[in-house]
């Protein structure tokens, strides 16, 4: 299959003989297996190993599409990450991480980490001099965002994966608003490659997953994590996630299209004080994303004029888009940053990071482009009429 383009591939994975003429992979809903060989533990079949007939068909659709050699489906998106990074860290190393991360992984690496005994050094994804500055003979790994949430910058992941290998750093990356089909990090030299599957390789919103991919070895070390912590992905939603990947390419090509068309819109917006979009040929990280990226998918961040008050009315006026946090589904949804992924954040560290209270993240779903721009003509008319901006 991996001579197939990655369309081809999303739809048909690893095929192997289809059971009983089955088109569609069944969901193996048993939680055991009859032995097939010797008693030793590489022949026991168990769901929580993730190794039943659901889990290894997944596992492989998901490694071909990122180019790995290995992948592991787990229980949730923080799953994938938690179990990724304490395969690599242990007690006396330290972790440097990109400085504005998703929220939940914020918490993880500010709180969890330390009490483990893991230092964190933070770094300006955007300069690699200072990734340079804060590794320490310590530092083990360094962990980024393929596009940051909620400004969707663009990182610049070949600088910042030469100072990691000249340093012999473990590198992973959160690729959940990037998806294979606008970024392979594997390609580019990255170890080990996370994605939060509740967003767009499932794409429906309904459905909570995550995926480690990378080398067999590096792996393997995450199953044996995520055996005991648990966090494994069952046979239904394997199958629901197998089911969601048929349709990536169509839908994150789509969502590439309409949400540069919605940015061009909110852009030129009186109400709109700012678009953050690298997908704008006005964004400052336009032609470094352009080198790598094939697409710079459906999330863009807008600031509005008449800040919280705005972001507030703006929540309770739009139509079509649902108003809720989370991303990379069918359905458009809007979210304030400051309510949702960066709740726990001190507002001073939110304001550090460029994350304001007049901020609405935006992720564009499939609908049709001219429907989402008229639903946020009529919502941004009546937040100006509103709350007037002082000028
Ligand atoms: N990574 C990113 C970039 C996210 O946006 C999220 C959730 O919003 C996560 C990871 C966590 O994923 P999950 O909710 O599936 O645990």
């Amino acid at each position: 299959m991996r001579n197939h383009r990655i369309q081809t591939r999303a739809v048909h994975g690893v095929r192997s003989e289809p059971l009983l003429g089955s088109v569609v992979t069944p969901i193996f809903q048993s939680s055991t297996y009859a032995y097939r060989g010797d008693l030793d533990g590489e022949t026991v079949r168990y769901l929580r190993y993730s190794n039943t007939p659901s889990h290894d068909l997944l596992h492989r659709k998901l490694a071909n599409l990122e180019g790995g050699e290995a992948a592991i489906a787990t229980a949730s998106g923080m799953a994938a990450i938690s179990s990724a990074l304490l395969s690599v860290l242990q007690a006396g190393d330290r972790l440097a991480v990109q400085d504005s991360l998703y929220g939940g992984t914020a918490s993880f690496v500010d709180h969890d980490l330390p009490s483990l005994g893991i230092a964190v050094d933070k770094f300006d994804a955007r300069r690699p001099d200072q990734l340079a500055e804060v590794v320490k003979p310590t530092t083990r790994a360094i962990y980024t965002e393929a596009l940051s949430n909620p400004l969707v910058e663009v990182p610049d992941h070949e600088a910042l994966i030469a100072v990691a290998k000249q340093h012999g750093l473990v590198t992973l990356i959160d690729s959940t608003f990037a998806t294979p089909i606008n970024y392979r990090p594997i390609a580019h030299g990255y170890d080990l490659v996370l994605h939060s599957c509740t967003k767009y390789m499932n794409g429906h919103n309904d459905l909570v997953a995550g995926a480690v991919i990378g080398s067999s070895e590096r792996v393997g070390t995450v199953l044996d994590r995520l055996k005991h912590y648990g966090g494994v992905l069952d046979p239904h939603a394997c199958f629901l996630l197998d089911r969601g990947l048929k349709t990536l390419a169509l839908r994150v090509a789509y969502q590439n299209k309409s949400a540069t068309r919605l940015a061009q819109f909110l852009e030129q917006h009186p109400a709109v004080a700012a678009v953050h979009y690298p997908g704008l040929e006005s964004h400052p990280d336009h032609a470094r994303g352009k080198k790598w990226f094939t697409g710079f998918g459906g999330v863009l961040t807008i600031d509005l004029e008449g800040g919280a008050a705005a972001a507030e009315k703006l929540m309770g006026e739009i139509q079509l888009a649902t108003a809720a946090p989370s991303l990379g589904g069918v359905e458009t949804l809007v979210s304030r940053p400051m309510c949702t992924s960066h709740a726990a954040m001190d507002p001073e560290e939110r304001r550090d990071l460029g994350i304001s209270d007049g901020m609405v993240r935006i992720s564009v779903g499939v609908e049709d482009t001219d429907d989402l721009i008229a639903d946020f003509e009529q919502a941004l008319k009546e937040v100006a009429s509103a709350v007037p901006v002082a000028v």
